[in-house]
């Protein structure tokens, strides 16, 4: 029976320096635009990641746009799913067309929403003086999500600006919406966009190809659990905030 590995990317496979168990033998696997390193594997993420690639199809499934999926430095073989979900990419590198219209139309609906909440966090921030700015993720002409990060990586700016603009939002009009924030990364998102939609379509789409399969699902987030509990088996990396709320919890 065919295996797969559906695989978060940042703080799963690999992170930034800041963020390494270990500062030996470090590799990088991931660059900036400008060409700089921007992730690294420890030898302990290579030999898990070539032990799962040996024995199963390993299926990125990343908040990384196309552009910063394109510079990371791994080699994956088949689907890739992109943009928190918003975009799925079939084993030759072409956008799932599908997929991409139905998201289109969803994410469509959705960014008045997230235009309405990115200026309140504007205004938020000329108010308190805060220097981190709401930025919307647009990818191949479809919107997707507002990401914040705190200008110097303090995360308990990013709790302030969750607990005094963005929850309250939630909690009203913004309904439709949800929050991930994990380090020096706060990211709202509409309901309607959510990994495990697109990991239930690609599976699906893989059963028609193989028949039985058996998946898995690993990542690191709050934002991966409800893909990886779709997921026959789920991985959860050491140190990360789903080992905090899922397992060392207990
Ligand atoms: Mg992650």
């Amino acid at each position: 029976m065919k295996k797969f590995l559906f695989a978060d990317l940042d703080d799963t496979l690999f992170q930034t320096i800041e963020k390494c168990a270990v500062r030996e033998a470090l590799e990088p696997a991931a660059y900036y635009s400008d060409g700089s390193i921007c992730s690294f594997t420890t030898p302990a993420q290579r030999a898990v990641f070539d032990f799962m690639s040996a024995g199963m199809t390993v299926i990125p499934t990343t908040a990384r746009s196309l552009d910063a999926y394109r510079r990371v430095d791994i080699g994956f073989t088949s689907y890739a799913i992109l943009n928190f979900g918003g975009v799925i990419l079939q084993p030759d590198g072409s956008i799932e067309r599908d997929w991409q219209g139905r998201m289109h139309g969803l994410m469509t609906a959705a960014l008045p929403g997230l235009q309405e909440l990115a200026a309140r966090i504007g205004d938020w921030c000329a108010r308190t003086g805060y220097g981190g700015r709401p930025r919307l993720v647009e990818d191949e002409g479809t919107p997707f999500f507002i990401v914040v990060k705190d200008p110097d990586k303090v995360a308990l700016n990013l709790e302030r600006v969750e607990r005094e603009v963005v929850l309250p939002w939630i909690a009203g009009e913004g309904r439709d919406y949800c929050v991930h924030r994990n380090g020096n990364n706060l990211a709202v998102l509409p309901r309607s966009l959510d990994k495990a939609d697109a990991v239930a379509y690609v599976t699906e789409r893989l059963r028609r190809e193989h028949g039985e399969i058996v998946t898995f699902g690993m990542g690191d987030s709050r934002s991966d659990a409800r893909f990886m509990a779709d997921c026959d088996y789920a991985i959860v990396p050491r140190r990360t905030q789903l080992a905090k709320l899922a397992l060392e919890a207990l």
